[in-house]
């Protein structure tokens, strides 16, 4: 958990999870990887398992005691749908966001296949932005399993980028951040923000660049 994120398109982060296994060549250098070995280095008691994924129900109340209004990226060190985190804690996270409604919050998983089969199960509030990452053109079935979701915004994390994606459908896609590899050093990435029209992410860019530009580096 931290206020104050070095993300630039975000405010704070909330980790009601933390650890992680990898899962495609998009998390080969996992930044939550190298942060957990060096707050467990630090001794800091949510990371005592390293990169072990761990639940942290202690945490789950945070958003609740942030009064004021925040962008909150949650589980960057994490991926909420990983297949070791209950179903039922899920929903206690969504519960959480339900309740402290005055944040927005954008969950970002590799795991689109665990979102769409549990959306029917879950409380989708209209705080609540779903995003998947796509590394190549092999992962662009995760924007189909998201485009079924209940989730009222969905996004893109568009990063690290590791080959080409060629086209894209964009129907019902709300914006995407865009990148390089979070282990590289000034990797640039930009937020772009798209009608909910179809069409190509290189016709997409020149309307979104103008819109928004940040660095930053995340997971998952
Ligand atoms: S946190 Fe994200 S990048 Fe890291 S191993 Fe998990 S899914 Fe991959």
């Amino acid at each position: 958990m931290a206020t104050n994120s070095h993300i630039e398109w975000t405010d704070a982060t909330w980790n009601p999870v933390t650890g992680c296994t990898k899962i495609s060549p998009g998390c080969k250098h996992c930044y939550a990887e190298r942060l957990s070995h060096r707050l467990q280095l630090m001794g800091q008691a949510n990371y005592r398992n390293g990169f072990k994924l761990t639940l942290q129900p202690q945490m789950l109340d945070l958003p609740l005691r942030w009064k004021t209004p925040k962008r909150i990226f949650v589980n960057s060190m994490s991926d909420l749908f990983h297949k070791d985190v209950p179903t039922d804690y899920i929903k206690r996270v969504f519960d959480a966001m339900k309740r402290a409604h005055w944040h927005q919050y954008q969950v970002l998983t590799k795991r689109s296949e665990r979102v769409l089969e549990l959306s029917s199960e879950l409380e989708w509030s209209p705080q609540i932005w779903m995003g998947v990452s796509i590394e190549n053109a092999k992962y662009k079935h995760r924007i189909d399993d998201l485009r079924q979701t209940g989730a009222h915004v969905k996004f893109l994390s568009l990063e690290p980028l590791l080959g080409s994606l060629g086209k894209l459908n964009l129907r019902a896609i709300d914006w995407a951040i865009v990148g390089g590899e979070s282990g590289a050093t000034n990797a640039l990435s930009q937020v772009w923000r798209f009608s909910s029209n179809s069409g190509a992410v290189s016709k997409r860019a020149k309307r979104g660049a103008r819109w928004k530009a940040a660095r930053g580096i995340k997971c998952p």
